[in-house]
Formats: structure tokens, sequence, C-alpha cells
């Protein structure tokens, strides 16, 4: 059986539209599929964000969401500043040798050293002649008194008041020797959830600052902290954490922490990293650096004060 022609004609061109529609609407499946694609990963992202708390460690996410393989160029055009702040130190002998060694890394890292504790005189003294950026790391109280550790002097408490803030800051400062404590530049808190939140706690830990001519470091162990603004209120130097390199305790982990390090370096020109002299630290800054030495500059945290 044979169709006229014109049918046939009719039939040919049917099909044709048919097929182009069914080619659009595949088309637009995939758009909609892809912008769902992209907010999961915004979702991702946004669920990867510094602990803030000095409660318990909380575990890395487990993958890694950004690992810039080749050197990115900062929104200027220059290497993105990093500052890294290896904190705690003072508790144990013999800890800073491991972040010595990593070669090229010189004098690049900052070091918060908790007066008072059973070696931080003789780190410091380590730390003096090799012209480090040292810092005072004050323990402040926490949010969670449970976590408050024993062993490293008085804390800070909001109830002391401010004479008797004034009181403990100057002992600890009086356990360096003279000749230490003049090389001291900079404060920052250990823990502090609760006390880097109360105007009138900082107000007297600022104006302690103001009076020494040291810079404060907000550690950030609360998003509540006013630590920035009162600084600023006061015309002391000031500058933040960003994010914290080793609330999980293995190499990997703490490399990717790392890499979100020079991420947000390579987005806002300067991050601040705060790590602790373990052994996994040394580790990894020592591979991270290796891979990145090229794509930022390594400064002290002091350099990045306002
Ligand atoms: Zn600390």
């Amino acid at each position: 059986m044979s169709l006229p022609t014109s049918r046939l004609m009719l039939i040919v061109l049917s099909c044709m539209v048919l097929g182009g529609f069914v080619a659009w609407l595949a088309i637009q499946w995939m758009n909609t599929s892809d912008r769902r694609d992209e907010r999961a990963t915004a979702k991702q992202t946004a669920a990867v964000s510094e602990p803030i708390a000095d409660g318990p460690k909380k575990p890395a996410a487990p993958t890694k969401l950004s690992e810039p393989e080749t050197p990115k160029r900062s929104p200027t055009g220059s290497q993105p500043k990093v500052a890294i702040v290896i904190d705690d130190v003072g508790l144990r002998p013999n800890v800073l040798d491991a972040f010595w060694a990593i070669p090229g890394i010189n004098n690049g890292l900052s070091w918060a050293v908790i007066p008072g504790t059973r070696f931080a005189n003789a780190l410091t003294r380590d730390l003096v002649a090799r012209k480090a950026c040292i810092i005072a790391h004050i323990p402040m109280e926490p949010i969670a008194s449970e976590s408050i550790t024993s062993g490293l002097g008085d804390y800070l408490m909001v109830s002391d008041g401010p004479a008797g803030m004034l009181d403990k800051l100057r002992a600890r400062m009086d356990t360096f020797p003279p000749s230490l404590r003049s090389q001291v530049t900079g404060l920052s808190n250990h823990q502090g959830s609760l006390l880097t939140t109360n105007q009138s706690a900082m107000t007297t830990l600022i104006t302690f600052a103001r009076s020494e001519k040291l810079f404060f470091l907000d550690s950030r162990t609360t998003a509540a902290t006013i630590g920035k603004s009162v600084a600023q209120e006061q015309g002391v130097r000031v500058v933040e954490r960003n994010v914290f390199l080793d609330n999980v305790r293995e190499p990997d982990a703490i490399e990717r922490q790392l890499d979100e390090l020079l991420s947000h370096a390579q987005r806002k020109n300067h991050a601040v990293g705060i790590g602790h002299p373990y052994p996994e630290t040394a580790v990894a800054l020592a591979r991270w650096f290796r891979k990145h030495a090229s794509s930022l500059q390594l400064v002290p945290v002091s350099a990045l004060t306002q």
C-alpha cells in the first residue's frame, strides 16, 4: 500500500517537529538538574564552617571541596598573606623543633605562649633568639566550665571584676623575665567563649593590652565575641582568627583545613590560621607548605593587625 506524497511529507514533517520538542524537553531537564547540583554544592560548602565553641572537638568535613592545585592570584594580583599561629606553647618541651625544621618556613610562624606554664620561659627564650612573633596566650573563662583545664594557672573570670582581672593579667605577664616580656608583642585568648562576649571584662582586657602596647589576636572561640569592636573603640590593633587547623588531629584533616585557610586568603587577600604544637600539625604543615609555598606569603600575625 502506498501513501500519497503529500501525506508522506506531512508525516515526515510531524516527526521532525515532535523530535525537536523532545530534544528541547531534554535540554530543559538537564539545566534543571545542573541547578540542583549547584544548590547541593553550595549547601555542602556552607556546612563547612569553623568551630566556634570551646567544647568537644568536632570531626572535619569528610570531603575536600576546594583544593587549589595551581597557584591562584588574589584579587589585587599579589600573593595572599597567610599567618599561622601555634597556640598553647609552654605545656610540653621540645615542641618547636618539628616546625622550625620545615624546609623554607624559616621564621614564618607566630607563637602563642601561655605565660606561667612549665616550659613557657624556656621555649620563649628559644623564640626570642630566633626573632619570632610571640603572643601571650591568656586562659579565659569558657561557657562550659568543665572545659577549664588544670595546669594552666588562673583563668580570667568574668566574676573577677576589673581589679581582679588586672591582678591576674599582671601576675601572668610577670612570670616572664623582663628580657622575654619585652619581646612579646601581642595578646590572645585561650578558650574564653564566655569572657570575650562580656563588655566589662573585654574593656578591662583591651585597656591592659593598650597600656602594655600589645595587639589583640581574637581566637574567636565564639561567634558572639566583641573583641574586635572593643579593640577598635580603644585604638588597639586587632586581628581575628579565620580557620582552626587541627581540631581533628590527623594530618589529612589538618591539610584540608590549611587548604581552607589558603582559599580564604585568596578570597580576602589575607587569612589567619590557629594550630597547636602537635606532631600531626607539623607533618601536615610541611606537606602543605611544600605544595603551596609559591602561591602565598607567610607573614607574622602582627603584620595582619589593623
Ligand atoms: Zn589555646
